[in-house]
């Protein structure tokens, strides 16, 4: 233990922040966990469904919340990605000879999973909130307030920001026809519109709604009643892709609806004397890859791995040295760079509504489709994000 009573302060109340206080008690360390008293009293209420890649999964795994969490969750055996002219990209698990494609969790089951886990942790305490590296109780403090960090801001870490000018609205959705484990995604120009298969409340017949809109479309659903709402996304299915709307059946809602405002951002730094950033805090990506958390989870996976690495190595080095934190944010900077281009690049290919760019995207989509190598690069890369 060291002079100031913890190893590491853990600031944040997300899954990134619970993740990352979880696997640093796996490993010996003392953490003070940081967070308001509102974020113990009440779980968030949370509509969303979260898609968790390979290596997500892996480290739940080893946090002992993914038994627990499995009941919540529905594997993905095929996706379909569809483009706005006839372009098609399609996936699936047998040919790229894995268990799943990915596995959609309930984002709310996820939190309070973790949330409970860490109420057995051991060498895990609550601590009232910080700001900054010098009020932790820890030499090294991990921000990971998601993308409205004060603690960043208090640093003086600018976190630039580009406004989509889109939202993402999110809710859960009852089918007519069974989802046999196939998520489907349409590029409709400027909308880009997700049905991510789960099992709940109807078995097997089940999605996660992710509708990225821009804000007026999507203030103006969320003012719709439920039947006007359903009879808007029936038509837009219909519209883009009739053979697609016929394969899903008729939807229902049932959930309320929820909307996001979508941003790519980065933060200019990612550590400095004493701090770190993960998940959010560092970094924001559009979800129509469903990467943000699955890059935070890497994030944790990747700084517990460092700074397990240093203790066995150099026990006598600080959790805050600088040589660790760097190697930390060498690891994960790159990975995170190309998932932030690969999906501000699709969006930006697919708001260009110019015939001869709408013609070459779905020219593209159809050519990767044909690419077994190129297809089998992607899914690798966005198992292992
Ligand atoms: C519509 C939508 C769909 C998405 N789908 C997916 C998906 O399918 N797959 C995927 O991987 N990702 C997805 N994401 C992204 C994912 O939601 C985020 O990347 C993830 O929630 C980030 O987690 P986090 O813990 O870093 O931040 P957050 O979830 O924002 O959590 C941070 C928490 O810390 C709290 N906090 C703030 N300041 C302090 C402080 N000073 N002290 C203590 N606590 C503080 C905040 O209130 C907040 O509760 C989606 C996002 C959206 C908007």
């Amino acid at each position: 233990m060291t002079a100031k009573g913890f190893d590491v302060c853990v600031s944040g109340s997300g899954a990134v922040a619970m993740s990352l206080a979880l696997a640093l008690s796996a490993q010996g360390w003392r953490v003070a966990w940081a967070r308001p008293e509102s974020a113990v009293a009440a779980p968030r209420v949370d509509v969303r469904t979260y898609a968790l890649n390979a290596r997500a999964v892996a480290l739940l795994e080893r946090l002992r919340v993914w038994p627990a969490l499995q009941p919540h969750a529905t594997p993905v055996w095929d996706m379909v990605i569809r483009g706005d002219d006839g372009g098609q990209l399609a996936f699936s698990a047998w040919q790229q000879q894995v268990r799943e494609l990915t596995w959609i969790v309930d984002a709310a089951a996820l939190e309070r999973l973790l949330g409970e886990a860490l109420r057995f942790a051991a060498g895990v305490q609550g601590v009232p909130p910080v700001s900054s590296p010098a009020d932790a109780p820890a030499p090294l403090l991990a921000v990971c307030e998601g993308k409205h960090s004060a603690t960043r801001g208090a640093l003086g870490v600018s976190f630039e920001r580009q406004d989509y000018g889109h939202m993402g609205v999110a809710a859960r959705l009852r089918a007519s026809v069974p989802h046999q484990g196939v998520a489907r995604q349409w590029f409709r120009s400027p909308d880009v519109l997700a049905l991510l298969p789960f099992h709940d409340p109807e078995l097997g017949a089940s999605y996660g709604l992710v509708w990225s809109v821009p804000t007026a479309r999507a203030e103006a659903l969320l003012a719709l009643d439920d039947a006007a709402f359903e009879a808007e996304l029936m038509s837009a299915l219909a519209q883009s892709d009739p053979e697609g709307a016929q394969a899903v059946g008729e939807l229902s809602l049932a959930s309320a609806r929820a909307a996001w405002p979508l941003a790519l951002a980065q933060a200019e730094r990612w550590s400095g004397p004493g701090w770190v950033l993960l998940g959010d805090a560092a970094h924001q990506v559009h979800p129509l890859a469903g990467q943000g958390l699955n890059l935070g989870l890497a994030d944790v996976d990747t700084l517990v791995a460092e700074l397990g690495h240093a203790r066995k190595t150099f026990p006598w080095r600080s959790p805050a040295d600088a040589r660790t934190l760097d190697r930390y944010v060498r690891r994960r900077m790159w990975p995170t760079r190309a998932m932030a281009g690969l999906t501000d690049g699709l969006l930006h290919l697919f708001a260009d509504d110019r015939g001869p760019v709408r013609e070459l995207r779905n020219t593209g989509m159809s050519l990767v489709q044909r690419l077994g190598p190129v297809k089998h690069w992607l899914v690798g890369r966005a198992l292992d994000a």
